[in-house]
């Protein structure tokens, strides 16, 4: 029969969670025994569907790059025999993984969604049916050959995501990338904002997994007074990368001499430095000010528009992949799956 055969990858998170007496908590089974009670779901519309649940399903808080390369794994493993993938997964760390999926999924062109949920699917009250029931059909219905996350009211590109709400049903936004689609009465997949691949990779016939392996990478947030000897400490051996979250469109502390020095040292030393703005929108353009071109000089780069999850999943990722330094700086000033915006210059 023509129905579409869904993967469905239940790795933890609120959605199929049990509240205990020390709060909400992951339980073997207890997603597939709250679905089986879902007559909706056995719709004669609704597509064939398999759930493959992670042992232990885990709180998101609790993953690391391992899990990621896992979930990459057990989609490759049965990429041919599925129309599509549904990864259940908590929404502490969702954007992470919808950030590094797209990276290690060489010629993805089938969906790969993410969803979960800010209440689990037990409650009389939740969003776990909702985005459990939607990201199913989207998954399935609608042709969306990239790893995204459907969350709330919005269908959005994964490597752009990040969670904005701990509490609110629409908890996730990309914030420089408009919704691939949006839910209300109706769903509204907009075709003209779903990534063309690139020439190159649509020759590529199998999807190929690439790997990700843990890095020494640290993020650092500046905040006026900020010590350069703290600055220093983080900067020190083993670290290969940080994201340096600046002011603004990409400013530091120019007249902070020790600043200045502290960074070129580490640079020097051969640590990656990539500036992202702490701004929610937009992006860093490091030479629009002289706070923010004294950062060029002293060798840090500019991470434009991406988000930290993304940047700090792309140097992980990079890192994994045998590149010398410099080419590292390189790719991480490309956009390689949309996770970055080609640099607008003017003037
Ligand atoms: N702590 C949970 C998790 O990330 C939150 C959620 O799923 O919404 O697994």
């Amino acid at each position: 029969d023509m129905k579409k055969k869904l993967l469905i990858i239940n790795t933890g998170g609120t959605m199929g969670m049990k509240p205990t007496e020390r709060g909400f908590r992951p339980a073997q089974g207890f997603l597939e025994t709250q679905m089986a009670r879902m007559p909706e779901l056995h719709d004669e519309t609704m597509p064939e569907f398999v759930v493959k649940e992670y042992d232990p399903v885990l709180d998101s808080a609790n993953f690391t790059p391992l899990d990621w390369q896992r979930m990459a794994g057990d989609i490759a493993d049965h990429y041919q025999d599925f129309d599509a993938f549904l990864l259940l997964h908590g929404t502490d760390t969702m954007a992470y993984t919808a950030s590094a999926l797209p990276l290690m999924l060489e010629g993805v062109d089938k969906p790969v969604i993410l969803t979960g949920s800010q209440l689990p699917l037990c409650l009389r009250r939740n969003d776990a049916r909702e985005n459990l029931i939607t990201a199913m059909i989207i998954a399935t219905e609608f042709p969306v050959p990239e790893v995204c996350v459907y969350f709330g009211s919005r269908l959005l590109r994964g490597c752009r995501t990040t969670k904005t709400s701990t509490s609110n049903f629409d908890a996730f936004d990309s914030p420089n990338e408009p919704p691939l689609g949006l839910v209300g009465t109706h769903i509204q997949v907009f075709a003209r904002r779903i990534r063309q691949r690139p020439p190159a990779d649509r020759t590529q016939k199998a999807l190929a997994v690439r790997d990700i392996r843990p890095a020494k990478l640290a993020t650092f947030r500046l905040f006026p007074g900020v010590t350069p000897d703290v600055l220093d400490n983080v900067l020190q051996t083993p670290l290969q990368g940080m994201v340096l979250e600046s002011y603004g469109a990409g400013n530091g502390p120019s007249n902070d001499r020790a600043f200045l020095s502290t960074l070129r040292s580490a640079v020097e030393r051969g640590v990656t430095i990539v500036n992202l703005s702490q701004c929610q929108h937009g992006g860093v353009s490091q030479n629009d000010y002289a706070t923010g071109r004294a950062l060029t000089d002293v060798g840090v780069i500019s991470g434009g528009d991406m988000t930290v999850e993304a940047a700090i999943t792309k140097m992980m990722f990079l890192f994994s992949q045998n590149l010398s330094v410099d080419q590292v700086k390189r790719q991480m000033a490309k956009n390689l799956v949309g996770e970055l915006s080609e640099p607008l210059t003017t003037s």
